[in-house]
């Protein structure tokens, strides 16, 4: 299956170029596009549990899993189910629907601080609005970010973003007014003093927090000891709004998201990914106090066409009730540990200086000499990206499908059998042994 002999980009390369004629970069999401590793990307006929096929053929074990949501492998037979019986009654209604209810209260179930939730149709609307309600809850206008944390691309969260804003070299993007962008503070991932610093900058200024509780955006960096509770205390102490971004971890560090991983209670959240099993969904909640100054009960407006699409209902339901069953995100967290510390163990063996992180479903390996945690972002910054190039395409060719970028996180799914993480441990060693 893997790590064919007969590894061809044929049908790729000519797709990529008819997609670019008529889509910029031939994408419609950038870092698809391979601009940082260079080549062509490989443009994907179909999915299957843990593996990728591309329109030559070639078999790819997926560990981008659609960029997150895939966490149950892909074209899972529950969601797919749910998906074809819900589009049999009709597509889209633009008016309440039953499902929304059940939806929302499984949520609930699974990540008990969100009180009160809205859906919306991606991770970046989930963002945006929950950056509005907190300016308008706390009628501040300022909002504090992590340098590079990626929250999606509403301009006030384009400020020192990760991602692919960072990949392609434009953290800060051009068509952001700095008037607005102003009203964004930064400071560093892991540095609390630094947060600190600024509340007694801004003392009554700040609406809120917003953070990736584990940074998927910048490789993968899990907060050091005491971060994520020094910014509730911080939060608590200049009454401002605490907003843990789990469009990554939700239901996927456990099934409660980072905020149960390390037991920290933030006032508002935000949902991507994984809630819409592969349909685009997003959600935003929190906090009931907070989440009532949402139109129609408050004066905060936010709305959607497709919000709370029943498809989209339905694939994400079907996810989040599958998820739940058993004791799934023990078994991920073994394989992704599995994997983690087998790469480590190949890189060492074959010479190659690798720095490993990882948290249940999400790993991050970095190129570098540094031996201690990768917990910054000038760590990360440090990593030989010339050699990630080069592993990256020697593992394509091994089949192999990684993050076509260093700064960004790998995902694992139920679907990662352990024989498939042994098959990728044994092209990893091939693929360092050429390093
Ligand atoms: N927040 C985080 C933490 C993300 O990782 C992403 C996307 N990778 C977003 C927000 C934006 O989500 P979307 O791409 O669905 O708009």
């Amino acid at each position: 299956m893997t790590g064919s002999t007969n590894f061809s980009t044929h049908n790729s390369e000519k797709l990529f170029a008819k997609a670019k004629s008529v889509i910029p970069g031939g994408v419609n999401s950038p870092v698809r596009a391979f601009n940082s590793v260079g080549g062509t990307p490989s443009f994907i006929k179909r999915a299957e549990g843990a593996y990728l096929y591309d329109e030559d053929d070639n078999a790819y074990i997926d560990y981008v899993g659609s960029w997150g949501p895939m966490i149950l492998g892909h074209n899972h037979p529950a969601i797919l189910e749910a998906v074809i019986n819900t589009a049999q009654r009709g597509l889209s209604f633009g008016a309440p629907t039953e499902i929304e209810i059940t939806m929302a209260e499984k949520v609930r179930e699974l990540v008990p601080s969100m009180e009160s939730l809205r859906m919306v149709s991606s991770g970046t609307e989930a963002t945006m609005s929950a950056i509005r309600l907190a300016r308008g809850f706390t009628g501040r206008d300022k909002i504090l970010k992590f340098e590079g944390c990626y929250h999606g691309h509403a301009d006030s969260l384009l400020v020192k973003a990760g991602s692919g804003a960072l990949t392609l070299g434009v953290p800060n993007s051009p068509g952001i007014p700095a008037d607005f962008a102003k009203h964004t503070l930064t400071v560093s991932y892991n540095n609390l003093d630094e947060v600190k610093e600024i509340f007694t900058k801004y003392p009554d200024q700040i609406a809120c927090i917003i953070v990736e509780p584990v940074l998927g955006n910048m490789n993968c960096i899990p907060p050091v000891e005491g971060f994520l509770k020094g910014l509730r205390d911080v939060c608590d102490e200049y009454s401002s709004v605490l907003i843990f971004d789990e469009v990554m971890t939700g239901f996927r560090v456990a099934l409660g998201g980072a905020q149960a991983h390390y037991d920290i209670k933030p006032d508002l959240t935000t949902l991507g990914k994984v809630i819409g099993g592969g349909m685009p969904v997003g959600a935003f909640g929190g906090k009931k106090a907070i989440m009532d100054f949402i139109a129609p009960v408050g004066p905060v407006y936010q709305a959607g066409t497709l919000s709370g699409n029943p498809l989209a209902m339905a694939a994400g339901l079907a996810s989040l009730t599958e998820l739940a069953k058993g004791n799934k995100h023990k078994q991920l967290s073994a394989a992704t540990e599995k994997l983690a510390m087998g790469l480590k163990a190949a890189a060492d063996r074959h010479g190659v200086d690798l720095n490993i992180n990882y948290v249940g479903g999400m790993f991050g390996f970095f190129f570098t000499s540094d031996e201690t945690p990768i917990t910054t972002f000038e760590q990360v910054m440090a990593c030989d990206s010339e050699k990630f190039k080069h592993f990256f395409h020697l593992m394509l060719e091994q089949g192999v499908y990684l993050a076509p970028s260093a700064f960004e996180t790998g995902f694992v799914s139920m679907a990662h059998s352990d024989e498939i993480i042994e098959k990728t441990l044994e092209a990893a060693a091939k693929c360092f042994a050429q390093l």
